[in-house]
C-alpha cells in the first residue's frame, strides 16, 4: 500500500512515520508512506499556499492550485484523495479497516483557517474527520489515518491477529489487560488469567468488555453482535449488578 501526505510542515510528519511499527512497516516494503512538501507544488518566486478569504473573516486560507497542483502529480490510477477537516465524516476503526483496503491513499493536510472549498468539492474522494475539536493543522489528523491504516495491514504488527482482538474490531472496547508481576503494589492480576483455564478466560474476557463498553461507549452496543448471554449481562448491569472481578461468571 502507498500513502503519500500532503503538507506544509514535513518536519512534524516524517519523524513519525521514521519509528516503531510504521518505520519498521516501511523498511520492510509492507507499506510506502511518503511525506511530500506542498510547498514544492506552489507557483511563482515566493511560492505562496496561502491567501486571504473572500468575504471578510480573520485567517489565511490554503489556495487551490497547489493542492490540485500536488494531487495531479501524486495521482495513481487507484488514488484515493483524502481532505483532512474537521466537518468530514468521521473516522472510526471501520473507516480504518476500509481504507486498508485502498492500494493508494493520499492525504491533504490542511493549516490556517481551513482549505479552498474547491479542493473539497472538485479534488478529494473522502473528507475525513478524527473527531470533534479543532486542531492547528491537519498533519496530526492524516498521521493518525496513517498509523490506524498501517497496523491493519497484513505482517505489520507482530502478532498475526492481534488487531482482530482490539478494541472496536469486534464492536466492543478492549477488557483489561495484564503482565507480570501478578503483584503490584498489592493489586493482583485476576486469579482467572493465571488459571490456564482458556474457555473460563474467554468468558471473563467477554464479561469484561460488555461492562467496559456498557459503562464508557454504551452508543457501540447498538452496532455490536451480541448473544442471549452477552443481553443477559447488560440487563444486569441496568440492574445495577457489576461483573465479578476476579472469577469467570
Ligand atoms: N476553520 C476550520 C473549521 O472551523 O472547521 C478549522 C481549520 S483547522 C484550524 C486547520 C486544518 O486542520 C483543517 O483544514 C484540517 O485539515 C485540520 N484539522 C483540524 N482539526 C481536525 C479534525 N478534527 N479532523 C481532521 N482534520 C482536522
Amino acid at each position: 500500500m502507498r500513502i503519500d501526505i500532503v503538507t506544509l510542515f514535513p518536519g512534524m510528519v516524517e519523524p513519525v512515520v521514521s519509528e516503531s511499527i510504521l518505520g519498521r512497516a516501511r523498511a520492510r516494503g509492507l507499506v510506502d508512506i511518503r511525506v511530500v512538501n506542498l510547498r514544492d507544488y506552489a507557483g511563482g518566486k515566493h511560492r505562496i499556499t496561502d491567501d486571504y478569504q473572500f468575504g471578510g473573516g480573520g485567517g489565511m486560507v490554503l489556495k487551490p492550485e497547489p493542492l490540485f497542483a500536488a494531487v495531479e502529480a501524486l495521482r495513481t490510477p487507484a488514488a484515493h484523495v483524502i481532505l483532512t477537516d474537521p466537518r468530514g465524516r468521521r473516522f472510526t476503526q471501520a473507516v480504518a479497516a476500509e481504507l486498508a483496503q485502498v492500494s493508494h491513499v493520499i492525504l491533504l493536510a490542511g493549516r490556517y483557517e481551513g482549505v479552498d472549498e474547491r479542493v473539497s468539492a472538485g479534488l478529494a474522494d473522502d473528507v475525513i474527520s478524527i473527531g470533534d475539536y479543532v486542531l492547528t493543522g491537519g498533519e496530526l489528523p492524516a498521521l493518525v489515518v496513517a498509523d490506524a491504516v498501517t497496523r491493519l495491514l497484513p505482517g505489520a504488527l507482530g502478532a498475526e491477529g492481534a488487531a482482530e482482538r482490539e478494541s472496536f474490531a469486534s464492536g466492543l472496547l478492549e477488557p483489561p489487560q495484564y503482565t507480570r508481576p501478578e503483584d503490584f503494589r498489592g493489586a493482583r492480576v485476576p486469579a482467572v488469567l493465571l488459571s490456564g483455564d482458556h474457555p473460563r478466560i474467554a468468558r471473563w474476557r467477554r464479561v469484561q468488555a460488555l461492562w467496559l463498553t456498557w459503562k464508557h461507549r454504551p452508543d457501540l452496543l447498538a452496532a455490536a453482535t451480541l448473544d442471549a448471554a452477552d443481553r443477559g449481562w447488560i440487563e444486569r448491569f441496568e440492574r445495577g449488578e457489576t461483573p465479578p472481578t476476579d472469577e469467570a461468571p
